[in-house]
């Protein structure tokens, strides 16, 4: 059953209430540089224990990681005792190059398409206050959630969520949110047409010493680093070359990122490394990881592999009728007359530890028709788009709250 829906602000220089107040929250959520390296993230904790208390929600920081707080906002559900919602987002942003920027990157300066540029207006500053604001309209209709709903600012996600997500979920503060499903940040689309992750790409960064024997560069010896580093090489560079060819999102992905050894130019070297980046759909993880020993088996003695990062195992959230919360998201988002397609995440959010515990996660981000600049110079988002995006994480918080 479609219901069109008529889009509410389409001038944004004369926004009603609700809206102007939406927007103003987000230009200062956006106007703290929450940035990398070395954040104090106090100010948004500020920001947040405000905008909770203007809401209506519990707010609650947890300090168990020095300097890395987490915030959570809560909205208690007529059925506390059934699994909770997490709404989930993250307070950190990524530098920026400002002399390569039209604005400043920390001011939210809005130009005259109604377009709101700052670092964090699509990643993922965004989600955080459209979250907040969903359930602000939601509570003022007098909708009472079925399920409690978390709404959570983490810090540290863009440096790998080491010291947030990954130890958040350790904590016992964790264990009692008692957490059945969650939502995540996505990323924007650049036509009409949502995208909800149910799935992200196993991370594997290793690097694969290799030893031989060292001498005069004259000679030809056997048995050279060089000579393992070339077999090892080549075998890589074959297997991306038949992933390149699938032309396809949902391959592996390999790339040579770093290359060390050597002490001077006439002298063989007892050690070379290399350095891969490789990126494996859950189903082609082990296949792939057995391939790599293999190859450096047979490149001969004295190859060790160093992993940096190795992701945990995680299953791809269903994307069927055996998951509730998929079929509520997939139904609001229809309701509003709106079309989503489904995808694997080729780069990592705190998604990925949420799905390792088993909690169904995904990916969304209610942002259409805006080109993807997070992480990007000159990274904005519509305010127009903003807007709708709050009309639809109403209508999606609605339907899984009340699964
Ligand atoms: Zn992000």
């Amino acid at each position: 059953m479609m219901k069109p829906r008529a889009w509410e602000s389409q001038d944004w220089k004369n926004l009603n209430e609700a809206n102007q107040k939406a927007l103003d929250n987000f230009r200062e959520y956006l106007r703290i540089p929450s940035v990398h390296p070395n954040i104090d993230y106090e100010p948004c904790v500020k920001f947040l224990k405000k905008l909770a208390n203007d809401v209506g929600l519990e707010f609650s920081v947890y300090r168990n990681v020095p300097k890395n707080p987490v915030v959570v906002l809560t909205w208690i559900g007529t059925e506390p005792s059934l699994p909770s919602i997490l709404l989930n987002s993250h307070m950190d942003v990524v530098p920026v190059f400002e002399e390569n920027w039209n604005y400043k990157p920390f001011n939210a300066d809005v130009d005259e398409n109604g377009n709101v540029y700052a670092r964090g207006s699509q990643d993922a500053k965004s989600f955080g206050t459209q979250y907040a604001e969903a359930i602000r309209r939601l509570k003022k209709e007098g909708f009472k959630p079925k399920r409690t709903v978390h709404v959570s600012y983490l810090p540290d996600e863009e440096t790998g969520g080491i010291e947030g997500m990954q130890k958040f979920i350790k904590s016992d503060e964790f264990k009692k949110l008692n957490i059945g499903f969650a939502l995540d940040e996505g990323s924007a689309s650049i036509n009409n047409t949502l995208l909800v992750y149910y799935g992200e790409k196993r991370s594997w960064k290793f690097a694969v010493h290799c030893s031989g024997q060292a001498g005069h560069g004259s000679l030809l010896l056997d048995d050279t680093a060089g000579e393992k580093i070339e077999y090892i090489l080549r075998n890589m560079y074959k297997f991306r070359a038949t992933q390149r060819e699938k032309n396809s999102n949902d391959v592996v992905t390999v790339n040579l990122t770093m290359l060390m050894g050597g002490v001077q130019a006439n002298v063989i070297p007892p050690k070379m490394s290399l350095v891969f980046d490789t990126r494996s759909p859950v189903a082609d993880f082990k296949h792939f990881e057995a391939l790599v020993l293999k190859w450096c088996e047979e490149a001969g003695k004295g190859v060790e592999i160093e992993t940096y990062v190795k992701d945990d195992e995680a299953e791809n959230t269903k994307i069927d009728q055996s998951n509730p919360y998929w079929i509520a998201l997939k139904t609001a988002v229809e309701n509003l007359g709106l079309n989503m397609d489904t995808a694997i995440l080729s780069a990592n959010t705190d998604a990925r530890f949420l799905r390792v515990l088993g909690i169904p996660t995904f990916g969304f981000s209610p942002s259409r028709n805006t080109p993807k600049r997070s992480h990007n110079d000159n990274e904005y988002l519509n305010i127009n788009v903003f807007l709708d995006g709050i009309t639809i994480y109403k209508d999606i918080i609605a339907g899984i709250a009340n699964v």
